[in-house]
Order: C-alpha cells, then sequence, then structure tokens
C-alpha cells in the first residue's frame, strides 16, 4: 500500500487527469518507464505530480530548489527542466544505484549541470546546507523521503528556504491511511501529526492536495 500513485480516483479519472497535461517531455517519460520496471516503481511520482511540481517552480520563478529523497530521479528531473539555466537543484538520497538511474537521464535532457546530487543521511545533508550559509537561499523544496522524518525536514526546509518560498510534501494522504482511525503506526501517525501542526502553522500557509499520493504545499510566511 501506501506509497505510491494515487488515492482512490478510478482509472478513467485518472487517464482523464494525465490526457489533459501537456505532453511528458520524451526523457521524463523514458525515466518514468526505466523506473516502473523495478521492484520499487511505486516509490516514483505520479507524472502530474511532476507536472504540478514543474508548474510551481515556473509560478515561483525559482532559481533554487531543493529535494529531499531523489529516488530514481523523475521528480528531480522534472523541476530542473523547469528552473532556469542558471537554476541550481540539490537533490538529497542516499541510494547510489537509484540515483544514478536519475543521472543518466539529468545528462540526456541535458540538465544534469544543473542537479547536485548529495548522496548521504538526508538530515546531516540539511544540517551541513545550513552550516554551508544555504539559509533562506532556496525558493522551493519538495519533500519525498523517510515519512518518519518529515517533521525534522519540515523544520529545517523552514530555515533554507525563503520567505514566501514554497516546501511541497509528497504521500500526505498515504494511500487513505491517514483518514483510517484503524491504522496507528508510526508512519501514518508522523504524517497526520504533521498535517495537523502544518495547517495550524503561524509559520505557513499550506493547502492538502489530493494529487497523486496527496501532496501538501506550504508556503513560508514568516
Ligand atoms: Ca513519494
Amino acid at each position: 500500500m501506501s506509497s505510491h500513485g494515487s488515492i482512490g480516483l478510478d482509472d478513467r479519472l485518472n487517464r482523464y487527469i494525465f490526457a489533459n497535461h501537456p505532453a511528458e517531455h520524451p526523457v521524463l517519460a523514458e525515466l518514468r518507464k526505466v523506473t516502473g520496471r523495478m521492484p520499487n516503481s511505486q516509490i516514483q511520482v505520479a507524472p502530474e505530480q511532476g507536472h504540478l511540481l514543474a508548474f510551481l517552480v515556473r509560478l515561483l520563478g525559482a532559481k533554487n530548489a531543493l529535494e529531499i529523497g531523489t529516488f530514481t530521479g523523475y521528480s528531480a528531473l522534472a523541476v530542473a527542466l523547469a528552473l532556469p539555466r542558471d537554476g541550481h537543484l540539490v537533490a538529497c538520497d542516499i541510494n547510489e544505484a537509484w540515483t544514478s538511474i536519475g543521472r543518466r537521464h539529468w545528462e540526456k535532457a541535458g540538465v544534469a549541470g544543473k542537479i547536485e546530487l548529495r548522496l548521504g543521511p538526508a538530515l546531516e545533508t540539511l544540517k551541513k546546507l545550513k552550516r554551508e550559509g544555504w539559509a533562506n537561499g532556496f525558493d522551493f523544496a519538495f519533500i519525498d523521503a523517510a515519512k518518519s522524518e518529515y517533521d525534522e525536514y519540515y523544520e529545517l526546509a523552514l530555515k533554507l528556504v525563503r520567505k514566501g518560498g514554497l516546501i511541497a510534501f509528497d504521500n500526505m494522504l498515504w494511500g487513505g491511511a491517514v483518514a483510517n482511525p484503524k491504522v496507528k503506526d508510526g508512519e501514518t501517525q508522523a504524517l497526520r501529526a504533521l498535517s495537523a501542526k502544518i495547517s495550524g502553522d503561524p509559520r505557513a500557509e499550506a493547502v492538502l492536495l489530493p494529487v497523486g499520493d496527496g501532496m501538501m504545499l506550504a508556503r513560508r510566511v514568516r
């Protein structure tokens, strides 16, 4: 269950939504197919989520972006394609094998120069970025790594993303589990607690969208 896909729209509606998006970039389409053959393919974001991330990056006029949890690089590619020529994406992941698939496709799409991959535990990387002077340095962040660490990513992202910048979280509906009171595992509880925290947080203005597996968008307001 949980880490993927959509939260219950039927196939016909999903096809309709996909059909009413602009055409997927050919390298994104290729990467989605390559990843779809992998055992963990359900981790990959849905194409309409990639499109939404790119849309938001352009809407913000973002130049510097941060990604926490890159997997095989689909969302990073979507974001990098939307960034300006001198844009920069810091992509964090722990898995060399997964991200090497991404890197091949970033190169093929001509955006590898915009993406700086940082391999290692995300919390350490985020703290290091802060030490390196990146506080308030990002316009946009996409969070999609360990669900139990989302709250810590959020706190660090609030320092790294500028006021007026955006923090997007994937899997906030967790296959519908968050709304099922019988589900009480740690990840589900962590996502529930974070949704409640952000929606009442004076530091951010948020909206929870039923796209893919649920995306929460939080704009830093102070
Ligand atoms: Ca995800």
